[in-house]
């Protein structure tokens, strides 16, 4: 049985995998968007230790 099909099937948090909420498109919040947008700008060790707690991924 599948469940009911939104308007707009929402996809999960890149970052953590959560849902994702319409405030933080497309993260579940504003620490996953801050870690997204320092991977991007500082390389994959340049994360602060303010969110590195949430790292909860395997390094690549
Ligand atoms: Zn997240």
């Amino acid at each position: 049985m599948a469940d009911p099909i939104p308007l707009r099937p929402r996809r999960p948090c890149p970052i953590c995998g959560k849902p994702s909420t319409q405030k933080q498109h497309p993260f579940c919040s504003g620490r996953c968007a801050q870690i997204d947008l320092h991977r991007w700008l500082g390389g994959s060790y340049a994360i602060p230790a303010t969110v590195a707690e949430e790292e909860d991924q395997p390094p690549a």
